[in-house]
């Protein structure tokens, strides 16, 4: 079965909040769709005629946002060779779920997608589903090693959208600078994991006074602020372009301000968990929480929500992470780092939103505009003549998140059994409908 169905042949939203930064919209409007297509955005585009027409959907009320679909930069669909937690199928169940039209996949699959061939069959195997769209991301070095560089020109080409070494960080300063040389002849972002292993070794959760608490070793900011300052140097040198991934410490935020205050071709992205938790969520040792790079302290958190407001910090990027039980029903020190992310970006971030702490347009052009410019993709947008790729979110919905409902075959998230309010009701992705709340009234929304 696939995952996208075609759209009605009239898709009417009646009296809905539009909110799109890159067309400069936000009121509310009408918006037609017809056969996939957004045909007519305004108020009062429904007419009575278009009303009448049989078999058309409406779904109404100021409750309901439309706002164009998102794109996540970093997600791990661990497709191939790890199913067992994810495969591209459910990653892309949950990121339709989630809203997304677009997801970017990490290359640390196993075998590393590090050539044509693999970026071209996962590519292939996504097309088939008709859900959202997958972008690869190819490896920075040859197996994720560190010191070969992969042929950049063949990955592009098979479609890969950036390069990464994601999970392990380009440690060498000569390799990082023939990768940033190499990637920029073929106008490649390089997206760098920046932690400097040397200073992490063994470690468990952010390095502070909970850490000592704890007995468990740390990870310093210090690991990440040294890797960023050094790339943004080496950015500036080659003239290439530079993307951070999970920005996680105040020191990489003022670091990342002064690169861009002068005008360097230097980006970022922050994900829901590191603008929501501090480390101590991991206090009663919830493997959920352990994350890499870690939860950090409220300074921290407030710094990554003042970069994001402000554009500092470009996009929000799920770092969707499944793990099975056997990666994380264990000890502490035992468990593999990540959670799960691509389901509830809604809900976990329209709580900062509604308590003032981030401008919802802000939020909206870091999930659609902002990230779809760093990977060079068309991004989703409301105008007219577009095919549909949408999100309609219902800001009114509280909902307890359940385990039974969750898309990804994994479960690794700390929001479990956590309400919330504000869901995604309706997602379309190259003019299908992808997820489906159900109904077209808004008493079922
Ligand atoms: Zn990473």
């Amino acid at each position: 079965m696939t995952l996208g169905t075609p759209a009605p042949p009239l898709l009417l939203l009646s009296g809905v909040r539009a909110l799109d930064p890159a067309s400069n919209l936000d009121g509310e409007v009408d918006v037609v769709i017809e056969h996939g297509v957004i045909s007519r955005i305004g108020p009062g585009a429904i007419t009575a005629e278009l009303r009448a027409v049989p078999g058309a959907r409406v779904l109404s009320g100021r409750h309901l946002l439309v706002t164009p679909a998102f794109v996540d930069l970093h997600a791990h669909l661990r497709e191939p060779g790890q199913e067992y937690k994810e495969d591209i199928r459910s990653g892309l169940s949950a990121a339709a779920k989630g809203g997304f039209a677009h997801v970017c996949a990490m290359p640390n699959t196993r075998p590393v997608n590090d050539t044509r061939s693999i970026t071209e069959a996962m590519i292939a195997k996504a097309r088939e589903l008709l859900g959202p769209t997958l972008h690869p991301i190819g490896a920075i070095t040859m197996g994720q090693k560190g010191s070969e560089l992969t042929e950049m020109a063949d990955l592009k080409d098979a479609g890969a959208v950036g390069v990464s070494d994601d999970g392990r960080c380009v440690t060498s300063s000569a390799v990082m600078r023939r990768a940033l040389e190499y990637a920029k002849t073929f106008d490649l972002t390089v997206i760098q994991h920046a932690e400097d292993h040397a200073l992490t070794e063994g470690a468990q959760m952010h390095e502070g006074a909970i850490s000592t608490r704890l007995g468990l070793r740390g990870w310093p900011r210090v690991a990440e602020d040294i890797i960023v300052a050094r790339d943004v140097l080496l950015a500036e040198a080659t003239g290439a372009r530079y993307h951070v991934a999970h920005v996680s410490s105040l020191g990489s935020v003022r670091i990342l301000r002064e690169a861009k205050s002068r005008g360097l071709r230097v980006t970022a992205e922050v994900t829901p968990h590191h603008l929501t938790l501090t480390d101590a969520a991991v206090i009663g040792y919830d493997t959920a929480c352990k994350v890499n790079p870690p939860l950090r302290e409220q300074a921290d958190v407030d710094a990554l929500r003042e970069a994001l407001a402000d554009g500092t910090i470009d996009a929000v990027a799920t770092d969707h992470a499944p793990h099975s039980t056997l990666e994380k029903d264990c000890e502490f020190a035992e468990a593999s780092p990540g959670m799960i992310g691509l389901e509830l970006v809604v809900p976990v971030l329209f709580g900062l939103v509604s308590s003032g702490k981030l401008p919802l347009a802000r939020l909206i052009d870091a999930l659609t505009r902002a990230p779809a410019r760093i990977a060079a993709i068309e991004s989703p947008a409301l105008r007219e003549g577009r095919r549909a790729e949408i999100c309609v979110i219902d800001t009114e919905r509280r909902f307890t998140v359940r385990r039974e409902e969750i898309r990804s075959k994994s479960l690794n998230t700390p929001f479990l059994g956590k309400t919330f309010t504000g869901a995604v009701a309706l997602t379309m992705a190259n003019g299908l409908i992808v997820h489906d709340m159900g109904g077209g009234s808004p008493e079922k929304l």
